[in-house]
């Protein structure tokens, strides 16, 4: 450590995990990240609809970070979370980790739920989306899909579609539904890449509803399934439900603090092109929370992340003569890779859209565990 700085990081997921590692040896890093039990502003949020039932091992990694594009793979295959689970001292040797959420940030300090007041040269805010990545890994999940005949996804966004990808594949023989309310799948890419996915659900007889919603609350006991009722007066018969729908921003707690001017309308941070807080000389922003115009991707959170370690670390070497020496980030076209099932995946390219097996040797064999366990600085 050169220079005795205090930086701060909220938020322990893609971003934020990266961000520390990669500065830990140049200033006194102080990681906040909280488990289940101590992240306050999602529980009234049921994250995708999964009732967790903590396993032995998930008991043993409270300060971990699980990565988020694998996690729907240990629902059908459990033992996939022990790679995908990556506890914060294997790859933070030389940082002090606080398990709890913030909840307020001064100029000067940051407070957590569990009563600690920090004081940070540099803040950096990494916080996400509002609950931590979805706790797949619980043998309570893969139980439920195995005993169960008939399945309703609601949400066709990608954790939908990306779930009915590993059920379709692996559990062939069970009725699939996916209820979806818009007018298609995943609207965060092309037209013609949700049209190749819905194609490829319809290949695999998975139902899917587009237009429609579904209230959980008016289920029915049937005997032996459950009754669901669409918005268009369907009728669904199940044996249990997954709801995947949209996370909102980790950023409410932002908003009786000195950062409430800046957010935009949809509570994303406002940030410069060295992704600091507009107007802020020390307090950065990073990760799906920044109001970046571009598709909010792990690869992309995490080329921000290596970008602001970089800026860091000149300026906390150099102080603000340098500025004319550091990088700024330029939005970048969309690019994301949906994974159908362990083979076969649907990718938006900037100016093209594929699907089958060649996006999917990309992507679904191991959706990308080995190659970032290795950014991380572990073995694959
Ligand atoms: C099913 C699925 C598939 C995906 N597939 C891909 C893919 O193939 N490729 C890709 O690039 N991206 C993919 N993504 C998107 C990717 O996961 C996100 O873009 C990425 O996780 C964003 O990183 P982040 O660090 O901003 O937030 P996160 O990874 O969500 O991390 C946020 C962290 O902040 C913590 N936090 C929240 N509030 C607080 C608080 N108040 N105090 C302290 N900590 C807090 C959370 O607990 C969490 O640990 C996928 C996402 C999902 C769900």
């Amino acid at each position: 450590m050169e220079t005795g700085k205090r930086v701060i990081i909220i938020g322990g997921g893609v971003a934020g995990s990266l961000l520390a590692k990669s500065i830990q040896f140049h200033a006194y890093v102080t990681l906040i990240d909280p488990d289940d039990e101590t992240q306050d502003m999602g529980k009234e949020i049921v994250p995708f609809g999964f009732n967790f039932v903590w396993t032995e091992y998930r008991k043993k990694m409270k300060e971990y970070f699980e990565i988020p594009w694998a996690c729907l793979r240990a629902m059908v295959e459990p033992p996939f979370a022990e790679r995908t689970l990556i506890n914060h001292a294997e790859y933070l040797t030389n940082a002090k980790i606080i398990v709890s959420s913030a909840v307020n940030v001064t100029d000067t300090e940051v407070f957590t739920a569990d009563g600690h007041q920090i004081v940070y040269d540099y803040l950096v805010i990494a916080t996400g989306h509002s609950d931590p990545v979805p706790n797949s890994f619980s043998l309570a999940e893969n139980e439920k899909i195995k005993s169960a005949r008939s399945i309703l996804i609601v949400g066709g966004g990608p954790t939908g579609v990306e779930l009915a990808g590993e059920i379709a594949v692996d559990f062939p023989d069970k009725k699939l539904t996916l209820v979806h309310k818009g007018t298609r799948l995943m609207e965060f890419i092309g037209a013609k890449a949700s049209d190749k996915a819905l194609k490829w659900l319809k290949s695999k007889n998975v139902e899917v509803k587009l237009e429609q919603s579904v209230d959980l609350n008016s289920a029915v006991d049937g005997g032996q399934h459950r009754i669901y009722q669409t918005s268009l007066g369907e009728t669904i018969e199940a044996d249990c439900h997954f709801l995947c729908v949209g996370k909102p921003l980790a950023t409410a707690w932002l908003r009786e603090t000195v950062l409430k001017n800046d957010l935009d309308h949809q509570g994303r941070i406002k940030v410069d092109e060295y992704l600091r807080v507009k107007g802020q000389d020390n307090i950065f922003a990073i990760g799906d929370i920044t109001d970046v115009p571009e598709i909010k991707q792990g690869f992309l959170a995490h080329k921000q992340a290596e970008m602001v370690a970089k800026n860091l670390k000149l300026t906390m070497e150099a102080g603000t003569e340098c500025m004319n020496r550091m990088d700024t980030y330029k939005p970048h076209l969309a690019l994301a890779i949906v994974s159908l099932g362990r083979k076969e995946a649907v990718a938006q390219l900037p100016f093209m859209t594929m699907s089958g097996r060649i996006p999917g040797i990309i992507k679904s064999g191991d959706l990308f565990v080995g190659k970032t366990r290795k950014q991380m600085g572990l073995n694959p």
